[in-house]
């Protein structure tokens, strides 16, 4: 997912990387980005919280899903998905146009994965990577998620009609 597509041409020439390896060094940058979802997953299963991964049936797959709660949780890199901190405004001075425009892209897609989720009632949160680095703040919200007996027998994720 999220994989760079390849940047105009003409904007090739200005890194010393090549637009190639540069994905690659982002892509690996990114890929040790599971590593905040996997302390989320932890966490949310140690409060007890049951989910499901990825659901690509649902708008923007969000990363955990607790569909007796109607919670979609996405759990996002700060540089990825534009994030208003200092990790999300390290852009790479390097084809740096390119970036911020993808940049621009996913924040667009996010945008409209949450509107499509909060459509269907769907109860959508955010957690950014930086966010998971203090912990006790992090366990405090996701039990407040928790705290409330599902809304509808879990794992169907169908709504009372
Ligand atoms: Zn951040």
């Amino acid at each position: 997912m999220n994989d760079p597509s390849p940047p105009p041409r003409g904007e090739e020439r200005t890194d010393v990387y090549g637009p190639e390896k540069r994905s690659a060094v982002m892509r690996r940058v990114k890929s040790t980005g599971t590593t905040p979802e996997l302390a989320v997953r932890r966490l949310i299963w140690s409060l007890g919280g049951r989910y499901r991964l990825n659901r690509k049936d649902l708008p923007g797959k969000p990363d955990i899903v607790l569909a007796g709660r109607r919670l979609a949780i996405f759990v996002h890199g700060c540089f990825w998905h534009g994030h208003d901190c200092a990790r999300g405004a390290r852009v790479p001075k390097t084809n740096r146009d390119y970036w911020l425009s993808k940049v621009a892209r996913n924040k667009a897609r996010d945008a409209a994965a949450r509107e499509a989720l909060t459509d269907a009632k769907w109860r959508v949160e955010i957690i950014w990577e930086c966010q998971v680095k203090d912990a006790p703040a992090l366990a405090a919200r996701a039990a407040g998620w928790l705290k409330a007996p599902p809304a509808i027998s879990a794992g169907t994720g169908r709504r009372r009609s």
